[in-house]
C-alpha cells in the first residue's frame, strides 16, 4: 500500500506534513515546527503519531518535538551531522541509510548549504521527497551554513530524482519565488503556466505544493544554473554553473 500524506499549515509561513502507512498504522511528523497544529493534524486524520523525521535544526522545524515526544512517545529520526543541535533525538541518520515508517521505507540523502547537515527523506517507492529547507516550489533555501557551490550539489542530487517524485518543502513562498524567477527567466512558458496555477490555488485557499520534479526542472531557475540560456540570460554565458547558481541565489537574497 503507498504512503498517505496530510499538509497543514504551521507558524506563520510553515508547512507540516503527515506520512501515514495505511497498513501498519504508523505515521510520521515530518520536522515539527510547533505541537499544536500537528496535533490538530493527527485529530482530523485520525493518525496515531510514531515518528518525527527531522530535516535540520532549525527552530521553525523542531519547536514541537519536545512536546509532541512527552505526548506521543514517538520516535525522534534526525540528521547525524546536527543531531546535538536537535532536542530528544533517538536515532541518527546519514547518507544513504533507510528509515522505516511502518512499512513504508524513506532513503536518507544528505543535501548541505542551508544548514550543514540537512537531510532530505526520499519515499522512493511512495514516489514522495520531503525537502525541508533546501529545495521549495521555484526556489531553494537560503544558504546560510554552507557556500553556493555545496547547495548547487545538493539540489542536484534533488534534480536526479524521478521526474514524478512529489516534493514536499518546508513553506509556501511559491508566489514570491515565481514573482523572482521571472527576473531570471522572463520567458519561460512553464514559470508562466506556474504563476497562474499558483494563483489559482492560494485564492481557493489552497497549499500550492506539492509540486513535482519534474515540474521543478523546468521553471526553478535553482535548478537551471546549467541551462546555457539561463546563464547567458544573466551574462555569465560560459561560466561554471556553481557561478551561475551563486549569482541567482545573491540576487534573490537582495531581491525585493
Ligand atoms: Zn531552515
Amino acid at each position: 500500500m503507498l504512503a498517505e500524506t496530510h499538509l497543514f499549515k504551521c507558524l506563520s509561513d510553515n508547512y507540516g506534513v503527515l506520512v501515514h502507512d495505511p497498513e501498519s498504522g504508523a505515521t510520521a511528523s515530518i520536522d515539527a515546527p510547533e505541537a499544536a497544529p500537528v496535533e490538530a493534524a493527527l485529530k482530523a486524520t485520525g493518525w496515531k503519531l510514531t515518528d518525527i523525521l527531522v530535516t535540520h535544526h532549525h527552530g521553525d522545524h523542531t519547536g514541537g518535538i519536545e512536546a509532541l515526544k512527552t505526548k506521543y512517545k514517538c520516535r525522534v529520526v534526525a540528521p547525524a551531522k546536527e543531531a546535538a543541535k536537535i532536542p530528544a533525538v533517538d536515532e541518527m541518520v546519514r547518507e544513504g541509510d533507510t528509515v522505516k515508517v511502518g512499512t513504508l521505507a524513506a532513503n536518507v540523502i544528505e543535501t548541505p548549504g542551508h544548514t550543514l547537515g540537512h537531510v532530505v527523506y526520499w519515499f522512493h517507492k511512495d514516489k514522495l521527497a520531503f525537502v525541508g529547507d533546501t529545495l521549495f516550489s521555484i526556489g531553494c533555501g537560503r544558504v546560510i551554513e554552507g557556500d553556493p557551490e555545496m547547495m548547487w550539489s545538493s539540489l542536484k542530487k534533488l534534480r536526479d530524482l524521478p521526474t514524478d517524485t512529489e516534493i514536499f518543502c518546508g513553506h509556501e513562498y511559491t508566489t514570491a519565488n515565481i514573482k523572482f524567477a521571472k527576473t531570471i527567466e522572463a520567458s519561460n512558458r512553464v514559470l508562466a503556466a506556474r504563476d497562474t496555477e499558483a494563483q489559482q490555488e492560494l485564492a481557493k485557499g489552497r497549499p500550492t505544493i506539492p509540486v513535482t520534479i519534474g515540474e521543478e526542472k523546468q521553471a526553478n531557475p535553482f535548478l537551471r544554473a546549467d541551462v546555457p540560456e539561463v546563464a547567458a540570460g544573466i551574462g555569465m554565458a560560459g561560466k561554471p554553473a556553481a557561478q551561475v547558481f551563486a549569482e541567482i541565489r545573491a540576487r534573490k537574497n537582495s531581491f525585493k
